[in-house]
C-alpha cells in the first residue's frame, strides 16, 4: 500500500500515472491531502467514484494512529501518534486568543540525546530520528482530527532538532510549499547545539531560532543541561552573533524559571548581562513539575521580579503561558504516563 500522506506532487503523478489518470488527478489529490486534510480517499469529492476505487486498491491516506488524544480546559489539544514501527510521539496544538492562529508544537526525535536534567523527554533517552515525513504527518494529523488548517509550526515537542537537522530543513521547506506556512511562522528550538547553528546562519534561515538557554552563568547551565560542557555559553554566544549578523533576524531566548535556583535577582542581572548584545527577545517559562526530580515551579512574585529586571534592559520579555497544564502538554509528560 501506498501512503498519500507526505508524498509531493511528483510522487503522487508516479501513482496516478500508473492508473492511467491525468497529471490533473495528482494536482487534486495532493490538495486532498495537504490543504483540505482528508481522513479517505472516499472524502475527495472530486475524483470520480471509479478512480478512487482504483486509488483505494492501491493506496491509503496515511498510516500514522492517534494512540491518545486530550483535551485541555483551555482548549490546547495533545496527541501520542503512534507510527508503524510502535514508536511514539507527541504533538500539541495550542490555539492562541484569536482562533485564527493555531500553533502546532512538533516533535523532531523519538526521544532525546541530550539528557536535560528537568525534562521527562530526555529521561528516556534517544530511540531515532524522525523522518521528514513523520515530522509532517504529525501536522497532518492534526488537521484531519480537527479539520482545521494549522498556521504555525514550533519545533519545540520530542528531540532536539538540530541533531536531525536534515530531516527538519525538509519539513520546513515542505510547511512553506505544501502548507503554504510562510518561514516567519515557523520556530526551532535548540538546546544550543552550536554545529547546527552554524549551518543555519550558513543557509541564511529565515525563520525563528529559540535557544534554550534556561541559565545565567556557566555553573547553573551545567547543572540543568549536560550540553553546557559541549558547547559552553561563551561560545554559544559568538555563534549566535555570528548567526545574527547573517540572518539579520532577532533571535528568541527561551529561560525555564526555576525556583531559588535560576530565578534570583543575581540571575537576572547576569542574564542582562550576557543578552546585552545580542538582538533578542526573551521568553520565561515557569518550570512545570515532572515526577522525576526535585525542581520546583517559581513563585508568581519571582517570575514577575524576574520579568521587570529584564525589562529594564530594554528588552521584549513574554512569560509563556501555561497551557494544557492539566493535560501534562510540556515536553516529555505524557509519554512517560502512558508507558
Ligand atoms: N530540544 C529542543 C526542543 C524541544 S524542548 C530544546 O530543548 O530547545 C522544548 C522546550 O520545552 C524547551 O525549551 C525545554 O526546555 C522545555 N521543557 C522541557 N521540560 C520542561 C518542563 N518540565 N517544564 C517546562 N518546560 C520544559
Ligand atoms: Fe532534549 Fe530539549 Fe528535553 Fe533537553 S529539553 S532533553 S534538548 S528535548
Amino acid at each position: 500500500m501506498k501512503i498519500l500522506s507526505g508524498l509531493n506532487l511528483n510522487e503522487i503523478e508516479e501513482i496516478t500515472d500508473s492508473l492511467q489518470a491525468s497529471k490533473f488527478r495528482a494536482r487534486q489529490i495532493h490538495n486532498w491531502i495537504y490543504l483540505k486534510s482528508v481522513k479517505t480517499i472516499d472524502e475527495m469529492t472530486d475524483l470520480s467514484v471509479k478512480f478512487r476505487e482504483e486509488l483505494k486498491q492501491i493506496a491509503t491516506v496515511t498510516d500514522t494512529k492517534i494512540k491518545v488524544k486530550q483535551e485541555s480546559s483551555d482548549g490546547t489539544l495533545k496527541y501520542l501518534l503512534e507510527f508503524p514501527d510502535g514508536e511514539c510521539v507527541e504533538t500539541v496544538l495550542m490555539r492562541f486568543d484569536n482562533r485564527a492562529n493555531l500553533t502546532a508544537c512538533v516533535s523532531s526525535q523519538v526521544g532525546c540525546a541530550v539528557n536535560c536534567s528537568f525534562c521527562a523527554t530526555g529521561k528516556r533517552g534517544f530511540i531515532r530520528n524522525l523522518t521528514c515525513k513523520e515530522i509532517i504527518e504529525q501536522v497532518l494529523t492534526i488537521q484531519r482530527d480537527t479539520g482545521l488548517k494549522v498556521t504555525n509550526v514550533v519545533f519545540m515537542g520530542q528531540g532536539e532538532p538540530l541533531l536531525n537537522l536534515d530531516n527538519v530543513l525538509k519539513a520546513m521547506e515542505i510547511f512553506n510549499d505544501n502548507f503554504q506556512i510562510g518561514a516567519r511562522r515557523l520556530t526551532v528550538s535548540t538546546s544550543g547545539i552550536i554545529s547546527g547553528i552554524e549551518k543555519l546562519a550558513e543557509i541564511d534561515m529565515q525563520s525563528t531560532l529559540a535557544i534554550s538557554l534556561h541559565a545565567p552563568n556557566h555553573e547553573i547551565r551545567a547543572k540543568l543541561m549536560q550540553i553546557e560542557n559541549k558547547y559552553p555559553m561563551t561560545e554559544l554566544k559568538k555563534a549566535l552573533k555570528k548567526y545574527i549578523e547573517k540572518t539579520n533576524r532577532r533571535i528568541t531566548i527561551e529561560y525555564l524559571l526555576i525556583k531559588d535556583l535560576n530565578d534570583t535577582i543575581d540571575s537576572a542581572k547576569q542574564l542582562v548581562e550576557y543578552l546585552k548584545d545580542i538582538k533578542c527577545n526573551i521568553n520565561l517559562i515557569p518550570y512545570n513539575p515532572t515526577e522525576k526530580n526535585d525542581y520546583q515551579k517559581p513563585s508568581g512574585n519571582s517570575i514577575m521580579r524576574f520579568k521587570s529586571l529584564l525589562e529594564q534592559s530594554g528588552k521584549k520579555v513574554t512569560v509563556r503561558l501555561e497551557r494544557g497544564a492539566d493535560i501534562d502538554a510540556a515536553c516529555g509528560q505524557l509519554k512517560g504516563k502512558v508507558e
